[in-house]
């Protein structure tokens, strides 16, 4: 019998749904490049239900009992007292988000002496200290791709909302005006700008793709270059570093990990080099970029913009500046967590735990550590401070 200790974030303040805006959601079998969606032998849950709050227990509970197993579901995470920190000691396996991250720091992981296996529902396990858990033993997997395509679409959703104005000019219509030229002042088409990516990624090359038939020019910079044939398809113009994309570039998304390489990477003399009134926007991890180089950035107008979903820490305190600096499009981390995305990292996180249970292996593209070391997805993409 194991215990399982899982931090979700809370239902919504008007109560659990009892009803959805839409009766199904698609079901996505392949993701790009032929990765088969998760395959549990089973789900206890119908796919567009909230799963990812406290309620919702990534649908989770009546296969863990009925496996003789202890569910704990909180979102209590933060401090000594919290019920995250009580129920840790004696936890097997924990299971956490992004979005609401119960960070298992060194000092967590020590404590927790049953720890085995820490999943991360969804994709991106920087709350975790890989360097820790690869010291105590403890497994990490996450549930690749179930959400990149989710990620993806707010990316765009965000590049043209910041572009042509999209918040401000609905705001206008909120508060009963018809004011055009207010809304039009700060307003341009995408069309013919150059955008870039930090990193292509699964998330980094499905922006690329998706913004193709908007004529822009799209350029990436990544540690590993693309096939030429991909580069052709797409017109991309690579970049060797960081430094020579940004400085051609109108619009910068950042698709790529945090791990020491890429902390505080946007910080005041990167964005300096960027071009005057450039968007950034940043779906990645807050720790990419410099809280206060970007808050000073969009009030000198050297960008013109900047948007995304995640924050440091998380969630962000009611005073933390990117809630009120002038020209930014942000939301809380929503957009890995659609309903269609939590059926799919609720099902991921099913099959992590159906193979560890019956002792079959976990997919390598779910590992990130296993075995004392990085492994699967996470010896290809992180990098861990040395001790
Ligand atoms: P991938 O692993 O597919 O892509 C990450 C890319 O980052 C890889 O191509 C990697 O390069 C590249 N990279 C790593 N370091 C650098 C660097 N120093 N400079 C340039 N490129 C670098 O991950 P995904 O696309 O699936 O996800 C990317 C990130 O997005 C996640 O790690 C997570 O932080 C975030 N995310 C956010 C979500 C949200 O809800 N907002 C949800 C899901 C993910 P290479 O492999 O070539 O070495």
């Amino acid at each position: 019998m194991a215990k399982i200790l899982c931090v979700l974030y809370d239902d919504p303040v008007t109560g659990y749904p009892k009803s959805y805006a839409r009766d199904d959601v698609p079901k996505v079998e392949r993701y790009p490049g032929g990765q088969t969606a998760p395959t549990p032998k089973r789900i206890d849950f119908k796919p567009g239900e909230l799963l990812g709050s406290v309620s919702g227990e990534l649908g989770l509970r009546k296969f863990l009992e009925e496996g003789g197993h202890r569910l704990v579901v909180t979102s209590d995470k933060e401090g000594a007292d919290s019920v995250f920190e009580r129920e840790l000691p004696d936890a097997d396996i924990v299971i956490s988000q992004p979005f609401w991250p119960a960070y298992l720091t060194p000092e967590r992981i020590a404590k927790a002496k049953n720890l085995k296996l820490a999943i991360t529902a969804g994709i991106g396990s920087d709350h975790v200290d890989l360097q820790a858990a690869i010291k105590h033993g403890v497994t990490v997997a996450e549930v690749t791709y179930s959400n990149s395509i989710s990620v993806s679409e707010h990316v765009v959703m965000m590049i043209l909302g910041l572009v042509r104005n999209y918040i401000p000019s609905y705001q206008w219509v909120v508060k009963g005006g018809w004011n055009i030229a207010d809304c039009v002042a700060r307003s341009y088409d995408l069309e013919a700008m150059n955008v870039g990516t930090v990193a292509a990624g699964r998330i980094g090359l499905a922006v690329l793709r998706r913004l193709k038939p908007f004529d822009v020019k799209l350029h990436y910079t990544d540690r590993h270059r693309l096939p030429e044939a991909q580069e052709h398809e797409l017109g991309l113009t690579w970049h060797p570093t960081v430094e020579s994309m940004i400085k051609v570039c109108d619009v910068v998304t950042i698709n790529a990990l945090l791990h020491p390489e890429t902390e505080h990477l946007f910080n005041d003399a990167l964005i300096a080099k960027m071009k005057r009134g450039a968007y950034l926007v940043n779906t990645a991890r807050g720790r990419i970029c410099d809280r206060d180089a970007i808050v000073r950035a969009l009030e000198s107008g050297q960008l013109a913009g900047y948007a995304g979903d995640v924050w440091f820490p998380q969630p962000a305190p009611a005073d933390h500046p990117w809630r009120s600096m002038p020209h930014h499009g942000m939301t809380p981390h929503i957009s890995g967590s659609s309903l269609s995305a939590q059926a799919r990292y609720a099902a991921g996180t099913r099959e992590i735990l159906e193979c560890w249970f019956d002792k079959r292996p976990i997919r390598e593209e779910y590992l990130i550590v296993d075995g004392g070391k990085l492994a699967g997805a996470g010896a290809h993409s992180y990098s861990v401070a040395k001790p």
